[in-house]
């Protein structure tokens, strides 16, 4: 599929759907990128990663979309994906899981818009708004994305046919 630049990437676990569970208290959507090495088999292991942790449950994820760069263009093309998760952390308290597991995959923060290992961002957190120093809620800017907006796009058309 081709779409402005955007194609997709085949990998195990993205796209990928399972029955919602009852013990969690919170829906939230998780952005998944990075343009640095072995991006790929990076969201793989990240997937399996989060299979191990009891505080986060993925439902479902987005086909995997390779995208150009933006921004800072003399760069690796980009792979996002989305995740719909289970979580009963706070929203604050799963963005500083997220963060946490940007460093465990590694990723040094370099120029804004430049190279990244792996980027996790908070997009939804149930329908809850917030506007702190450290925490945009919905993440801003996310219908301008096509990082954003064509994995969701793909996530809804499977769900409604
Ligand atoms: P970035 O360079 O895009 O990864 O920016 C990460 C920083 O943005 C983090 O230190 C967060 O505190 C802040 N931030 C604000 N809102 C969000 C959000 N919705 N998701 C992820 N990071 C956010």
């Amino acid at each position: 599929m081709k779409l402005a630049g955007v194609s997709l990437v085949k990998a195990p676990f993205f796209p990928s759907k399972r029955a919602a569970s009852a013990h969690y208290r919170y829906r939230a959507l998780v952005g998944i990128g990075g343009n640095e090495g072995a991006v790929m088999e990076r969201f793989v292991r990240l997937l399996r990663y989060w299979t191990t942790r009891r505080d986060l449950f993925v439902v479902e994820t987005s086909p995997i979309v390779k995208n150009p760069p933006f921004g800072y263009l003399p760069q690796p093309d980009f792979l996002n994906a989305l995740a719909w998760v289970q979580t009963s952390l706070s929203a604050k308290a799963l963005l500083r899981l997220l963060l946490q597991t940007e460093k465990r995959f590694g990723r040094v923060r370099k120029e804004r818009f430049g190279p990244r290992t792996l980027d996790l961002d908070l997009i939804f957190f149930e329908n809850q708004t917030l506007n702190t120093p450290r925490l945009t809620l919905p993440h801003p800017h996310w219908s301008e994305r096509l990082s954003v907006i064509v994995p969701l796009g793909m996530m809804q058309q499977r769900n409604v046919s």
